[in-house]
């Protein structure tokens, strides 16, 4: 729901530059269809990106579905029955209000660029256009859901939607999972997976694309009878997702915030929103969000009622706490808050949790077969419990700089000492410091160093 600047200030669109051209140069993100002269805004996840992405969204199922006992998992197809967008309300009220240039034709989100624009609800006609100054078009209302057609003909019974969240598929699944799982409230259902907008105004690298990911929770509460009810479950809620940024992602409290929505900017749905806010070199914009959505989705999608108290015998439609997180957003926060410049190295201080990889191994020399075959028999067996890398190119410094960019927090070096006295240099990638450890102890080792 927050609204970030479009035009990056000087200082900071420079981290924001080093950032897009890290992950392109050592393959966290690419830029989509790159061969075929791009297409806007569409960014693939190289190998290093797919790892971190995978990290995050496993820690999070992890710390979410597996590590709770009133939390359960399902994966949604992306593209349902339309009823289910009629229904919920998205193909009427899922809009954006857009505004275009009558000389560039560009366009623009009338809220991003006129902040007073919710609260007037009117767009402020001296506004000109961002670019080229010309004038902008009254707003009208975008819809953002992205359409396809299903089958061979391309006609109106045949319109089906790419999912814009993944929310709806926990409604609409709801007494199937409740049958087969026997659940009481309160318990969630938790998804991770794509969701589609077509945003109007797409931008800032992969913070807002057409395309991404979310890791959501549809959190059933019995109907409050009281407001403290619901909002000690919203308070709860709001602790846990502020604990998953600093304890999970590692992120900097200093670089986090949060605001609540006005009624005008909140969703359809929701009788409460805040946004989790983070501080990107384009400005504090949403992370996350957390929205009190009622029975608002239930009774759209059910004419009665889905669950009844066991005890009481009582039917009635459970309430929802909904904390959302995106995937992509996650990514790009990580990656800016570990990013840090030292006096001859760029060091990426991300979790070892969250690391691409965990151990780099090395043969001191590459053209000594005897230190190649320890370090790749070293290599061969942690690569069995951790994602790792061997590298023999280049000497030793250099390949310590490439694994700090990239945030291995530790390198393994075989040297000729290793062959006699079956211990290896282990060096951190925070501290810098090396110390020597046995062969035989390397496993248990990592197993201290990387548990959490
Ligand atoms: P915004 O106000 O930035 O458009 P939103 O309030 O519409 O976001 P939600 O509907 O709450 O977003 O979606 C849940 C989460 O999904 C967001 O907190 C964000 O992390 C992620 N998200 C939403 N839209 C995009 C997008 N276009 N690109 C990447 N991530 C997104």
């Amino acid at each position: 729901m927050s609204k970030e600047k479009n035009e990056l200030p000087s200082s900071s669109a420079g981290k924001m530059e080093k950032i897009v051209s890290l992950c392109k140069r050592r393959g966290f993100v690419f830029p989509g269809s790159e061969i075929y002269g791009g297409l806007a805004n569409s960014w693939d996840f190289g190998p290093l990106g797919v790892e971190l992405k995978n990290n995050i969204k496993n820690v999070w199922w992890k710390r979410f579905v597996q590590q709770r006992d009133d939390m359960v998992g399902i994966d949604a197809s992306l593209i349902m029955n339309t009823k289910v967008w009629e229904n919920s309300g998205h193909l009427k009220e899922f809009s954006d209000p857009l505004v275009e240039c009558d000389k560039c034709k560009r366009r623009f989100r009338a809220d991003h660029i006129d902040s007073d624009y919710e609260k007037n609800k009117k767009f402020n006609k001296n506004i000109k256009c961002p670019d080229c100054k010309g004038n902008l078009s009254e707003p009208r209302q975008f819809n953002l859901m992205l359409k396809t057609f299903i089958g061979p003909a391309e006609e109106k019974a045949n319109v089906a939607y790419f999912r814009p969240e993944t929310a709806q598929a926990m409604f609409v699944d709801f007494k199937n999972v409740l049958n087969t799982t026997r659940r009481k409230l309160p318990f969630g259902i938790a998804q991770i997976g794509k969701a589609f907008r077509n945003e109007v105004t797409p931008g800032n690298f992969i913070f807002r694309t057409r395309e991404f990911e979310q890791m959501e929770i549809e959190y059933f509460i019995p109907k409050p009878m009281e407001d403290n009810e619901w909002q000690s479950v919203f308070n709860y809620w709001q602790k846990e997702m502020w604990s998953w940024c600093t304890e999970n992602l590692g992120l900097k409290k200093e670089n986090l915030g949060e605001c609540e929505c006005e009624a005008q900017n909140r969703a359809h749905y929701s009788k409460k929103t805040i946004d989790i806010e983070y501080n990107y070199p384009f400005g504090k914009s949403e992370l996350y969000g957390l929205a009190y959505r009622t029975d608002f989705d239930l009774k759209n999608h059910f004419p009665d009622s889905p669950y009844e108290d066991a005890e009481a015998k009582e039917k009635f439609y459970p309430h929802v706490i909904e904390p959302t997180f995106g995937v992509d957003r996650s990514v790009l926060a990580v990656l800016l808050d570990a990013y840090t410049e030292e006096k001859d190295r760029v060091v990426l201080k991300i979790k070892p949790s969250l690391a691409p990889y965990k151990i780099a191994v090395f043969p001191l020399l590459r053209n000594k077969p005897e230190l190649v075959k320890k370090a790749k028999e070293i290599f061969d067996v942690l690569k069995m419990n951790y994602m790792c890398e061997f590298d023999d190119n280049g000497n030793i410094g250099k390949r310590y700089r490439r694994q700090d960019e990239i945030g291995t927090p530790y390198c393994v070096t075989v040297d000729f000492d290793s062959l006699n006295d079956k211990a290896v240099t282990v060096r951190d990638r925070d501290t810098m410091k090396q110390e020597r450890i046995a062969i035989s102890e390397l496993a248990k080792y990592f197993e201290e160093k990387l548990k959490n």
